[in-house]
């Protein structure tokens, strides 16, 4: 079958999955504390999770995340993923998951014997008090056995950390030098204007790029070529020895090599995160459509992919899209 590929020539294949809009925890910059859920019947079942990831798969995609919401919230999570493994070797390459980790300790050998290798696990903050008012759940034990769980299970672990002026930044050096003293790569995430939340995210912005000149008069930061098809970019810390990533939507730009596509948790797929741009696969699935149509729904929807996102600064205190993050996938 023929890959799927942009109108800017970039190859589609990576698929981030969100299985859910559910979560555990309120994080402050991603859900508002009273968050509506979607229906259970908007989301897709797990079929058609797998008939969607299928066919995906089908047309060049080589690596599947899912993420949420919470994915470990999901009921039948763990069927959706040993379905899923099938693929593993024949066109697929990875199955990796973006976890809170508040449940990862009962989940993580499970998730290895049904093909995971790594995992990423958010988090904000390695303060009790401060993960607690970051994440409205005071969860932060739990999340810690999640990540000693994954890697006595086997599984790499990844550090996705959320750069807040107000609640984090100054913690930001310690978080790395834990993370890359336990062998954890660390990646350092803007906030992004996503959905309505409590706070105004403006008062909370804070520049990746200015965290990384400053990190400069203390550190030596060595650029390093890894790409993982997304908008992140890598260094070595020299003092460290671990591998540091930033993710800067807001002050620098990274589409050019984007690789992603998103399905929502409600089956539409989106070209871009920062784009309304999508197409509904979820109304075809329902009406019996064949596989054929399937694919040219997909088709319909790259044929539609925008050369960027156009996330703006000034523009942080109202949402670049409706959709929270937890329902397209972060
Ligand atoms: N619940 C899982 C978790 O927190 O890892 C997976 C879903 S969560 C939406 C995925 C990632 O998106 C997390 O690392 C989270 O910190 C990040 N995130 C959520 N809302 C965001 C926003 N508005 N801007 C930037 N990052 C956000
Ligand atoms: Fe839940 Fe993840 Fe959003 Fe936090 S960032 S509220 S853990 S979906």
């Amino acid at each position: 079958m023929n890959p799927l590929v942009d109108p800017f020539g970039r190859a589609i294949t990576y698929l981030r999955v969100s299985v859910t809009d559910r979560c555990d925890l309120r994080c402050i910059y991603c859900m508002s504390e009273r968050m509506r859920f979607l229906p259970r019947t908007e989301l897709l079942t797990l079929e058609e999770l797998d008939r969607l990831c299928t066919a995906f798969i089908e047309r060049g995609v080589r690596r599947l995340r899912f993420t949420g919401g919470e994915p470990l919230v999901r009921k039948g999570f763990l069927d959706l993923l040993r379905g899923v493994r099938r693929h593993l070797g024949k066109g697929l390459d990875e199955i990796t998951l973006t976890t809170n980790g508040v449940q990862l300790a009962g989940f993580a050998q499970a998730l290895f014997e049904a093909g995971v290798r790594r995992v990423n696990v958010s988090i904000d903050s390695l303060d009790r008090e401060t993960f607690a008012r970051i994440a409205r759940r005071d969860c932060l034990p739990q999340v810690l056995a999640g990540i000693e769980a994954a890697v006595a299970a086997g599984l790499r672990v990844k550090i996705n950390t959320v750069a807040l002026k107000h609640d984090n930044a100054h913690e930001i050096p310690d978080l790395i030098k834990w993370a890359h003293g336990r062998g954890h790569d660390i990646t350092l995430i803007e906030t992004m204007p996503l959905g309505e939340v409590d706070e105004d995210r403006t008062s909370q912005f804070l520049s990746i790029t200015r965290v990384r000149e400053d990190m400069q008069s203390y550190w030596r930061l060595i650029d390093l070529p890894d790409r993982t098809g997304g908008p992140a970019r890598y260094v070595r810390v020299e003092e460290t020895g671990g591998r540091l990533g930033f993710i800067t939507p807001l002050t620098h730009n990274f589409c050019e090599g984007c690789s992603r596509v998103r399905l929502t948790c409600t089956g539409r797929l989106y070209l871009c995160l920062g784009h309304e741009t999508s197409v509904d696969l979820r109304t075809p699935l329902r009406a019996g459509a064949d596989a054929q149509t399937i694919h040219d729904a997909i088709d319909a929807g790259i044929a539609l992919r925008p050369k960027g996102h156009d996330f703006q600064i000034e523009r942080l205190s109202t949402p670049a899209t409706q959709r929270h993050m937890s329902v397209t996938g972060g």
